[in-house]
């Protein structure tokens, strides 16, 4: 249970950590009550398999009512799942209807089945009511799905890689022509994470915004540099160990309200967000290209293929055929050996045990 408990502690403390300014140290004020022991301790349990749901409407008494609780809990439940107070939790209802296997709307019996059959393979009280304490075990399992949280959990800050080796977009590429850098696997990628969104989805090909990519790698030194220089630090935002100095983290376009930015947390924004064809298509497809996303933002994305960790010392890149361009996803004059999706290899990327 100790185990459990540090674990539990740690993925917390680090998870907020992603791109925007939730406060890690106010995290830590609010953990929730330890769940009970994980089977295993690294990596995050799979969901479970989406299931033929037939009729979402359809379910027993059972079902109807724990629908019902979920309808009004979804909009009204008072809570702080990401360190900061927050009515209802429909903005995870996609994150949650993949983990639990089912593509039914979180208010329908369908949904409740689901979320019951869940629990039973967790051991836990089986009503198909959303709960927190059960929110809290899913969010371990988003967490452990990202190794940026396992490695500031173990206290250690990622190097970021040298500039030479990280890919530029094209100008196209990025929303309102802003230059995106990003580790040349992540560009490749994310290319093919695009075009098989818009494939997929005629609702997206029709948005030339869509999916674009507003921020990606970001100069640990120069978020600093602003945030001295401008005297606002946004939060910890620029100051703290951000995973977009890996250059493997990318915020990309997913919709937003009207009147508000594509990267704001305003809660209404986020929940918008979490509605929109663009996120709900990544929620259950981004795991195909390697990318897992960041909760609490619709917009963040991490590249899981490749290690983090970076040393400048000694770092290296194998051969690769063919001329490199930024073009193609590599930085100028970058060589490197292919590997999915044709990045670069790296030759001391192991993260350290
Ligand atoms: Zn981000």
């Amino acid at each position: 249970m100790r185990r459990a408990a540090s674990l539990l502690t740690g993925l917390l403390l680090f998870a907020a950590a992603a791109c925007d300014g939730v406060d890690q140290e106010n995290v830590s004020d609010r953990l929730p009550t330890p769940p009970p022991p994980i089977a295993s301790s690294r990596g995050a349990a799979p969901p479970l398999p989406t299931v033929a749901t037939g009729d979402c409407l359809r379910g027993g008494p059972a079902e109807q009512a724990s629908a019902q609780a979920n309808a009004i809990s979804r909009r009204s439940l008072s809570w702080s799942p990401f360190g900061r107070p927050e009515y209802g939790w429909e903005t995870y209802a996609p994150r949650i209807a993949r983990t639990i296997g089912t593509l039914c709307p979180p208010d329908t019996p369908g949904f409740a089945a689901a979320l019951r059959r869940w629990q039973a393979s967790r051991a836990l009280p089986a009503d198909g009511a959303l709960r927190p304490e059960q929110f809290d075990l899913m969010k371990v399992d988003w967490h452990r799905e990202r190794p940026y949280v396992e490695l500031r959990g173990d206290g250690v800050c990622p190097a970021p890689p040298p500039d030479r080796v990280l890919a530029v977009a094209r100008v196209d590429e990025g929303y309102g022509g802003k230059v995106v850098m990003m580790r040349p696997a992540v560009l490749t990628a994310l290319r093919r994470m695009q075009a098989a969104a818009k494939a997929e989805v005629p609702e997206l090909a029709r948005d030339p915004q869509m999916l674009k990519v507003f921020s990606a790698y970001r100069d640990p030194g120069a978020d600093a540099a602003r945030c001295a220089r401008e005297g606002n630090c946004d939060g910890i935002r620029r100051a703290s160990c951000s995973v977009h100095r890996t250059g493997l983290a990318v915020d990309i376009v997913v919709g937003n309200a009207p009147g508000h930015p594509v990267d704001s947390t305003n809660d209404a924004n986020r929940l918008a967000m979490s509605q929109t064809a663009a996120y709900r298509w990544l929620v259950q497809n981004a795991g195909r290209f390697g990318f897992v996303n960041y909760a609490f933002e619709p917009w963040h994305w991490e590249y899981v293929r490749e290690p983090i960790e970076v040393a400048p010392a000694g770092y290296r890149l194998a051969p690769r055929r063919g001329q490199v361009t930024a073009e193609t996803g590599y930085g100028q004059g970058v060589t490197g050996a292919g590997t999915e999706g044709g990045g670069a290899t790296y030759g001391r990327g192991t993260r350290p045990r």
